[in-house]
Formats: C-alpha cells, structure tokens, sequence
C-alpha cells in the first residue's frame, strides 16, 4: 500500500495554507502593491518585437549576463558586490534559508511584517522567530537584540520599509541589529522606489549584510524579477542553490529594454508617490480612521468607531474594490486594512466606496 500524503508530507507542511491570493477578475485591484500604470505604448510596440524575436525554443542565458550588468548601472551597486537575480524575490528569500537550514537554525524577523519570511523558514525547516514591533509599527532594537542573544539566527530579514506597515524603521536601530548579528542580515528593499533611503551603499561596511530589491512594485511583477546584493564569500555560495535558468528569457529581455527607458519607472514612482500624498490625507479626513504614515506605495488604516475591517473589506468587495484585510493577522493589526495606491480615479473610487461603506453602517 503506498502511504497517504499525511504519513509522508511534514507536519508543518500539513498545517499550513497555502498563500492565498484572491480572485480579482473585473475589480479595482488594490491588494497587491502593485504599479496601476502600464508602459507608453512605443515602448510596448519594442516590448512585442523583442519578444515575437525571442529564440523561445533555447534555454535563456543561465547567468543573465547582459540583464546583470544593466541592473548594476541601473541599481547602482556599489563595485566589488556580486549580485544574483531570482524569480522575485520570493525566490531569493528561499534561496537564502536553504542555505542556512542546518537542523535547529533559526529565521529571524520582526512581526507584522512579509508573510513568506516565516513560511519560507517553515518550507526549509528553519526554526522561525519573530520578535514583535512596538504598538507604533517602530522597531523594538532591544527586544530584537534580546531576541538575537537568545535564538543566534542564521539569518535575519528586515523589510525596509515594511510590509504591511509601509513604515521605514531607523536606520541606527537596524545598523545595530546588523553589528549584534552572529549571522546574515539581509534588509530587503521591495519598496525602496517608494523610499527616500537605503541599505546599498553601506553593504561593504557590514560583512554580514545583504541587500535584496525586487522590480515587482516599481512595474514589473509579471515578468517576475527580484535581486540580491551583496559580498562575493556569500553569493558564491548562494548561487549553488540557485535553480538553472530560473529567469526566463522574455523577462531578461524585456526588463533589459525597460532599463534602457528607466526614467519611465521613476516617473511612474514619481506620480504614485504623490498620490500617496493625496490620498493618505484623504483617508485620514474620514472620520473613524486611523492612518499610518507610509514610504511604500500602499498605505496601512486601522478603522474603528463601530466598524470592522471585515465588514468593511467586504462592503469594498461588493463594490469592486479589492484591498486587504489584515484584522486577526497580528495582534497589533487589529482593525487594520492595507490598500495599495492606484491611479487617481481608482483611489478615487477606494474613498468614496470606503465612505459609503461607513454610511452604510450608520
Ligand atoms: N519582500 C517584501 C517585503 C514584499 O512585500 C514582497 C511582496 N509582497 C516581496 C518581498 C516579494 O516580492 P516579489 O517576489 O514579487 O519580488
């Protein structure tokens, strides 16, 4: 008799639920964190010739030789850092704690914060600990370096900014973190578009740092590229876990051409960051809500005054506006949403379906 998946798959692996990601056919879609702008359209008639000229049927360029040297330039990595490129930065995330999961060793993160830090150490059999933030999203240094001399992690992942808070901590505290570290610290920079600071140019100061962005916020996700800098001792030996050919060939070419245009992105950034502006003190002239301030290009509310995100998450859905429920995700989320900033006349729609959504209740 073969064994049933029970007696065979990990316990852990039994317990878990799959990351969930919502149907959103036909909806204003704010859940993800994504660019609601698509490229102008001669750079998406360049976009199609690539592609349509693409040898599909070879294997693409194992070490993504050409797409690395233009994210160098256009990332500005700092010289004598090697880097490697992942399918996202999921996948970069994974990389890293393979490497690191000898039996017993622990993953260490601050909470809330990116949910595939602790699901990724449960895939790889990493011990998990999270060390929570203070109730003002800030970074607890003390609690974290109490936590560090208790667990020694592997590896520590900071997002910086911070998802779901948006919120950047203070780079003295994470300095501090990164000096009392017996492992890797790696600040991952998934909004750093979004942001006026970063870890980059003090990667050759901290033996122990590393440095991960992703193209997925800035308006890529599709084509599903992240990236990991840092000191060549490490890289040399993250790369051996790295699957061959994990970038495909459409997404070194066409993030390539992108590149080529990347003041088209910044722009693009640009107007996302002014609408964060607009729409953080539209929400916050709602009354009943709290909002957090943000460096990423969504924007975390906690609603109160008689209503509950679930109530209100689904009010949204029923008009066609998908955002994200974090309510019961953390104790320190209570009542809060996270909605990703649109265009103007979705943001638009967001407020105004989020207003009825109030009157609805009164
Ligand atoms: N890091 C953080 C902090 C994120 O919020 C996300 C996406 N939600 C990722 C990494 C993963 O991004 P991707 O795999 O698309 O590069």
């Amino acid at each position: 008799m073969p064994s049933r998946p029970d007696q065979l798959i990990r316990p852990e692996i039994l317990a878990l639920s799959a990351y969930h990601v919502p149907p959103a056919k036909g909806m204003v879609k704010l859940d993800a964190m994504e660019n609601p702008y698509s490229l102008p359209a001669p750079l998406r008639e360049e976009i199609a010739q690539l592609a349509a000229d693409a040898p599909i049927n070879r294997y693409p360029d194992p070490n993504a030789a050409s797409l690395k040297a233009a994210l160098r330039e256009a990332l500005a990595i700092p010289d004598g850092m090697e880097i490697m490129l992942g399918n996202g930065s999921d996948e970069i995330i994974q990389i890293i704690a393979l490497a690191f999961a000898r039996p017993g060793a622990a993953l260490m993160s601050v909470e809330p914060a990116f949910v595939m830090f602790r699901m990724i150490a449960t895939f790889t059999g990493m011990r998990y600990a999270g060390v929570p933030l203070n109730p003002d999203f800030s970074l607890d240094v003390d609690a974290v370096l109490a936590a560090i001399a208790r667990h020694q992690p592997a590896v520590i992942f900071i997002a910086y900014p911070n998802n779901p808070t948006g919120n950047l901590f203070d780079a003295a505290g994470i300095s501090r973190i990164i000096d009392a570290a017996p492992g890797v610290v790696v600040v991952d920079e998934a909004y750093h578009a979004f942001a006026d600071a970063s870890f980059m140019s003090t990667l050759a100061k901290y033996p122990n740092l590393l440095l991960m962005r992703t193209l997925s916020k800035s308006g890529l996700a599709g084509l599903r590229l992240g990236l990991l800098a840092g000191r060549p001792e490490w890289l040399i030996q993250l790369e051996k876990l790295r699957l061959p050919y994990n970038v495909g060939i459409t997404t070194q070419l066409i993030t390539e051409k992108v590149l080529q245009h990347g003041d088209v992105l910044l722009q693009q950034a640009a107007a996302i960051k002014i609408e964060r502006a607009v729409m953080s003190e539209r929400l916050a002239a709602l009354n009943g809500i709290e909002v957090f301030p943000t460096d990423a290009n969504f924007i975390l509310f906690r609603v109160n005054r008689g209503n509950s995100a679930a109530q209100v998450f689904q009010r949204l859905k029923a008009r066609g506006i998908l955002i994200k429920n974090l309510d019961g995700s953390h104790p320190l989320l209570k009542n809060c949403l996270r909605v990703t900033v649109g265009t103007p006349s979705e943001n638009t729609q967001f407020l105004e379906a989020l207003q009825a959504s109030f009157n609805h209740q009164n």
